[in-house]
């Protein structure tokens, strides 16, 4: 398929800021791509080459762009920055150079889409001796015989920053339009732009196993794929496996004991929360993987784990879900989360690290159990096959603590337990509650006694002046919208950084984390990629018509580098919304 296709939808989307006329777009071009396209394609218009969950990242600043341009167009680098420095999208920069050239040389060739997905691929993997010059290369390579309007979207893609709006929602309705319409009879209306399915229910449950299928691949190129070949059997095909990754269940917050009994139900299951990080074990006979709660594999860092694993969970095959909590080797005293979060990261010295930093696993749910789907499985039945099979030995394996009741009294007491034994609260879950990856959908919620905090993405920077010249200073924070995948800006932070240092977190380590982050720079201010989270408190929500986001945080203040997060996880702008009518 040629790349002029993809570049005139993103285009297109671009153009509109609706949402169902963005899904109507993108429903039209899945109808006509090729099945055995679609895995690229999907991950093209969600602007990457790889996996959400591949932690393989592009590598490439906007410097080396600028050199690309020079290769491609003979344009000099000067001239390509100062037109950087007006226009301030090196996309539509590189559009603009490229057709200026284009109206001199004959058109030399024609882009598909496999091309361009190939030579940005090959980006993230070369290293070494001459590995910039080959990068280069491979991206003059497509600007050369790309079309103004296709170098635009190249060079955005190159630079992880495609910015055409689509949010996972849309994508997964798109594939409902495109591959079940007919059986939702689904009516377009482009003047109006909206769609109604005459059958509302039965739309509603294709949507369901369109997601139900994502929730467990977490690849909607894979669902896709399955949907145009095989309909709705091939979404149910899409089943577990062993080494594939699947998102995570999430909690909402409950206000205290009541509200946590009025959202779940009574009896409740409470449980320790503990302050660790998420660990996602899969196990198929000898072999043991490890995930994060950002799907990263993280097997090697923790050796032991897997010997945890190996040794106390009887099974030939399953998935547990469990969070690591570390502790001191020497007083046996548990830790907060940032005296380990250190290990996720490392990739040398990691037998010293695991004596140093050792960890402990609770283990609280389950998720496939040799070979049988438990996620429609009551959580009861889930807990007491992980007490079936679990043999738990202090400071490595354990169960999470549990205690069922109805009586908002024994509730509050284990509460008050939890946070002695210095944890951070406790969760609440429903006994009949499915595991439902991916969604707060409250078949349990968390109870802590702290203000909650925001996770918010850095989206631009400042450069420091006088002591602090040579660091960024100053930080551009923004939350997400779920309906567009957008980021929007909500405050920005400067102190509560240094006092954290060692957290991953002072103004040189966060300049570091950045640097290779930039998209572009106007005088002192910096517009940075969204990946890096950051946990911030704050006095009070306040609306504001100077932010995007339309809400301000008042004081706010660092509270740690989330690097277990990502950017998609970030708070929502409802979630926002909602702490700000509770305020009152
Ligand atoms: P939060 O990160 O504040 O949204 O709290 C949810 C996180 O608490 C989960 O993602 C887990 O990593 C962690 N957690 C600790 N103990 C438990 C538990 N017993 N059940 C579920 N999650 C837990």
């Amino acid at each position: 398929m040629r790349y002029i296709e993809l570049a005139n939808v993103y285009q297109a989307l671009e153009s509109t800021t609706k949402r169902l006329e963005k899904t109507h777009i993108i429903s039209e071009f899945l109808k006509k791509t090729d099945v055995k396209d679609m895995e690229c394609i999907v991950l093209l218009l969600q602007g990457r080459v790889f996996a959400d969950w591949d932690e393989t990242k592009i590598g490439v600043a906007s410097r080396m762009v600028l050199k690309a341009i020079n290769v491609a167009t003979g344009m000099s680098i000067e001239d390509a920055e100062s037109e950087w420095k007006r226009i301030g999208d090196l996309g539509n920069v590189t559009q603009k150079l490229v057709e200026k050239k284009k109206q001199k040389t004959l058109f030399s060739g024609e882009l598909t889409i496999k091309k361009v997905f190939d030579n940005i691929r090959a980006l993230a993997t070369l290293e070494g001796q001459g590995s910039v010059d080959r990068k280069i290369q491979l991206i003059a390579e497509l600007l050369a015989s790309a079309k103004p309007i296709e170098a635009r979207y190249v060079i955005r893609t190159v630079l992880e920053d495609l910015r055409v709006g689509v949010a996972s929602g849309t994508l997964r309705d798109a594939i409902v339009w495109a591959f079940f319409g007919k059986e939702a009879k689904l009516n377009y209306n482009p003047k109006e732009k909206s769609i109604e399915p005459e059958d509302r229910e039965r739309y509603n449950r294709i949507s369901e196993a369109v997601q139900n299928a994502y929730d467990v691949c977490n690849d909607f190129g894979r669902v896709a794929e399955a949907a145009k070949a095989k309909g709705l059997k091939g979404l149910e095909l899409i089943g577990l496996g062993v080494g594939n990754p699947i998102k995570v269940m999430l909690y909402q917050k409950a206000k205290d004991v009541a509200d946590a009994f009025e959202r779940v139900g009574k009896p409740a299951a409470f449980e320790y929360k503990y302050d660790g990080f998420r660990i996602q074990a899969h196990k198929k006979d000898n072999k043991v993987i490890l995930y994060t709660r950002r799907l990263e594999e993280v097997t090697k860092q923790f050796p032991e784990v897997v010997g945890y694993v190996k040794e106390n969970v009887k099974g030939r095959e399953f998935i547990l879900d469990s969070e690591a909590v570390g502790y001191d080797p020497k007083t046996g005293r548990y830790l907060p989360f940032q005296s380990i979060s250190q290990r996720i990261k490392r990739k040398y010295d990691i037998e010293k690290m695991a004596k140093q930093f050792p960890v402990e696993l609770n283990v609280f749910d389950i998720i496939s159990f040799e070979g049988r789907n438990m996620m429609k499985e009551p959580f009861r039945k889930r807990r007491e096959l992980i007490e079936k099979i679990l043999k738990q030995a202090p400071k490595r394996i354990v169960i999470a603590k549990q205690l069922i009741t109805s009586d908002p009294k024994a509730a509050q007491r284990f509460y008050e337990e939890s946070l002695k034994m210095g944890e951070e609260g406790v969760m609440a879950k429903n006994l009949d509650g499915i595991y439902k990856p991916g969604s707060r959908v409250g078949y349990g919620v968390k109870i802590k006694p702290v203000m909650e905090t925001l996770d918010l993405v850095i989206v631009g920077a400042e450069w420091g002046t006088g002591k602090r010249s040579g660091w960024m200073s100053s930080f551009v924070l923004a939350c997400r919208d779920a309906d567009t995948g957008e980021f929007l800006e909500i405050g920005k932070v400067g102190t509560g950084i240094k006092e954290l240092e060692g957290s991953g977190a002072t103004f040189e380590q966060l300049t570091e984390l950045l640097k290779p982050l930039v998209i572009d720079e106007k005088g002192r201010e910096v517009r940075i990629k969204p990946k890096i989270v950051l946990e911030i408190n704050y006095e009070e929500i306040q609306k504001s018509p100077s932010y995007k986001s339309g809400y301000a945080l008042r004081f706010p203040r660092l509270v740690k580098l989330r690097d277990d997060k990502g950017p998609d996880e970030a708070s929502e702008l409802e979630y926002v919304k909602e702490l700000f009518y509770g305020q009152k």
